[in-house]
């Protein structure tokens, strides 16, 4: 195939002239949107630096679609520049001293993801009457569960941001998921999903975007692109291939029995303390290669799959963490069946939802019903009302937490934020991080050495979400397959969700009326020898330095590559594109982070097992794996820790 450089011409023929949802932000000139300028150093420096971006504009930011989260996708080009000036100091300047107290509250919450909203939910719990205020730095709360909306022909259409699935009624349930699901009156029991009226190909859909990456991938209809650049083959789809055990996948016979030695060995590990702590002191790629003695090709086929999950590749992700993920080999539990397996429309976003509602009934227009939480639009004005238990401000980014006097003797807390161009200052009897570690770790300014050094310690991936919205999906229709998974170039992997059936709104699925694909892309950089620190820091260097454009031409050659032979028209079927970076995505827990060698507790113990004075530490990461119902019981876990100050 033709490779496309970023010249005029070849920027004409993948359409990037067409009109699409991206011109009400970018001028005409396509040429010009080229690289945006950084401050980052070469990523050779990135090892000493903690380098974030200087400038980032419009062409760095692109279309955020339609509805309440238009201007709230991913990272915020302000929430870069804050980082940026807390990173360089700015607190300890002359602007920041001397800022008076403006309100009190008995208890402040630092980040409005699910974790800031379950330990909201824990504090009305245990007394409605005393105030807290959550303070997150989006345009809108629910943190890396937000939606995406496109409007394409009249109709709309969600996308998740990032978090996306959710399990009901399986064997390894999270105890915390059904309690929250209870709580706030989820009608998980009796969701519905869309179908295709006529489907003679019996296509398969998945209802949400991971279990077709691996878990459940034969009952899905999927296919796995090869070519000459991944398999030295010619350009072609494989479909379903571990249906006949990779009989047509293009491996030798002995990569071919080592991926099935994974994906079917019944010789599992143990699931006691010792075993465990014996799994969190080794990589997952030593797992495959030195205890189950496999080829290096399956760590390498495993790599995008457990970095999809977890943000960085085999060589250094433990092997514990790949038993909490599933993964092959080490996991002994059947994968979730799909139909188990569930998304709202808009991801996640539907569990926000539920829990603004709950915390604050008039955060939503309309009744306390599952359509109205999540069709009606988001009344802005009640989020903040002084009236309310639980107040929640966004736009506000915190740059200072700290003790009025030594921790342990202080009445109170200070927290300092940066709102509507002002910096603010709230007291506070008790605060919850539920931010991230590494945001804490600088924004704490007594934070002791202990939490220091083990924050640390933790290494976050950045991620990529770029959802594609399509006008038709006749292309991939015709080739029969609802799941797509490739080597090399953009991505990995992209899907078709059945939609979900929400009151009134019952879309079916049809290949001629539009749809969004979804794509979860990491940064990995495994099996190159570098630290997972180093990785993290080349990730953060290659999603912050693209511009829009760049993403949007490499989307654009990646899907005519694959899809232009079966009739996708580059110039007419992407209706538009909403990227979402995450530059801090997911923690990846490195070997020693649940247990240490002698099977005591790891490196991450400390930050959730000890508060610091009246400062405690409640967000998902403290999990290692994050999920939707453990993040929000992380929250309340904290309320619970710091509750004797309020
Ligand atoms: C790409 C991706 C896909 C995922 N998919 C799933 C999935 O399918 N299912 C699932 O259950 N989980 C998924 N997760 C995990 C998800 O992160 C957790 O489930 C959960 O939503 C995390 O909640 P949290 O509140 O701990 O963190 P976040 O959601 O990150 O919320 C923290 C909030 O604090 C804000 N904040 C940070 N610093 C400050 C500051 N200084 N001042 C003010 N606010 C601040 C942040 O901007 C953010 O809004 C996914 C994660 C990623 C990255």
């Amino acid at each position: 195939m033709e490779e496309f450089k970023s010249s005029k011409k070849s920027d004409r023929l993948l359409g990037l002239n067409q009109k699409i949802d991206r011109r009400d932000f970018l001028n005409s000139s396509l040429l010009g949107a080229g690289s945006i300028l950084y401050s980052m150093s070469a990523p050779s420096l990135l090892f000493a630096n903690e380098s974030l971006p200087n400038q980032v504009t419009n062409n760095w930011y692109g279309y955020g679609g339609v509805g309440d989260s238009k201007t709230s996708h991913g990272n915020t080009p302000d929430i870069l520049k804050a980082a940026h000036a807390v990173r360089d100091g700015f607190m300890n300047s002359d602007k920041a001293k001397g800022i008076p107290v403006s309100e009190d509250y008995d208890l402040v919450i630092v980040g409005g993801g699910l974790s800031g909203l379950g330990a909201a939910q824990r504090f009305i719990e245990k007394d409605p009457n005393k105030k807290c205020l959550i303070l997150d730095n989006h345009p809108i709360f629910g943190g890396e569960a937000k939606r995406n909306e496109f409007e394409i022909e009249d109709q709309i259409i969600q996308a998740p941001q990032g978090s996306n699935s959710f399990y009901y009624n399986t064997q390894i349930d999270f105890d915390e998921d059904r309690k929250y699901i209870e709580l706030l009156g989820v009608p998980a029991d009796d969701f519905t999903y869309g179908e295709m009226p006529n489907n003679p190909k019996k296509m398969v859909f998945a209802q949400e975007h991971y279990d077709v990456q691996l878990w459940a991938e034969e009952y899905i209809s999927k296919g796995h692109f090869v070519d000459e650049q991944s398999h030295d083959v010619k350009p072609q789809w494989v479909n379903n291939p571990w249906k006949n055990n990779l009989k047509d996948y293009p491996v030798s016979d002995k990569i071919r029995q080592d991926l099935l030695t994974w994906k079917y060995t019944t010789k599992m590990p143990a699931t006691d303390n010792k075993t465990k702590a014996w799994l969190d002191n080794m990589t997952y790629k030593d797992y495959i290669e030195k205890v189950m003695g496999l080829d290096e090709a399956v760590t390498k086929f495993a790599d995008p799959v457990i970095a999809s999950a977890g943000g960085m590749g085999c060589d250094v992700m433990s092997a514990y963490t790949a038993q909490l993920l599933g993964m092959y080999g080490v996991a002994p539990d059947e994968p979730i069946k799909p139909e188990n397996r569930h998304s709202f429309p808009g991801g996640n976003d539907g569990f926000a939802r539920h829990f603004i509602k709950f915390l604050i009934p008039n955060a939503i227009h309309g009744k306390n019903s599952f359509q109205d939480i999540m069709q009606k639009p988001i009344n802005f004005k009640a989020l903040d009302h002084p009236d309310n238990s639980v107040r929640c401000r966004l736009n506000s980014n915190v740059m200072d937490v700290t003790h009025v006097n030594k921790a342990g003797n202080s009445e109170s807390v200070h927290v300092t934020y940066y709102n509507n161009g002002k910096l603010n200052k709230v007291n506070a009897k008790a605060v919850i991080m539920a931010s991230g570690g590494w945001i804490n770790k600088h924004i704490i300014s007594d934070l002791p050495k202990t939490h220091y050094d083990a924050y640390a310690k933790f290494n976050h991936a950045p991620m990529l979400v770029a959802n594609v919205a399509l006008t038709n999906w006749r292309f991939l229709h015709k080739l029969g397959i609802t799941a797509y998974q490739w080597t090399g170039g953009f991505g990995y992997h992209t899907n078709i969700r059945r939609p979900m059936h929400v009151g009134s709104d019952k879309p079916i699925l049809d290949p001629d009326t539009p749809i969004v694909l979804t794509f979860y892309v990491s940064f990995e950089k495994a099996n190159l020898g570098y630290t997972a620190q180093q990785q993290s820091r080349l990730g953060q260097y290659e999603l912050l330095s693209k511009s829009y454009m760049d993403y949007e031409r490499e989307i654009r050659q990646q899907m005519l590559k694959m899809f232009g032979g079966s009739g996708f028209d580059v110039k007419k079927d992407i209706a538009g594109i909403i990227l979402n970076r995450w530059g801090h995505g997911y923690v990846t827990p490195t070997p020693g982070f649940f247990f240490d060698k002698n099977g005591g507790p790891g490196y991450a113990d400390i930050i959730k097992t000890t508060p610091h004075g009246r400062i405690s530490f409640g967000h998902s990461e403290v999990r290692g794996y994050q999920h939707w119902g453990p993040a929000a019981a992380e929250g309340g876990r904290a309320v619970d820790q710091v509750y004797n100050y309020l």
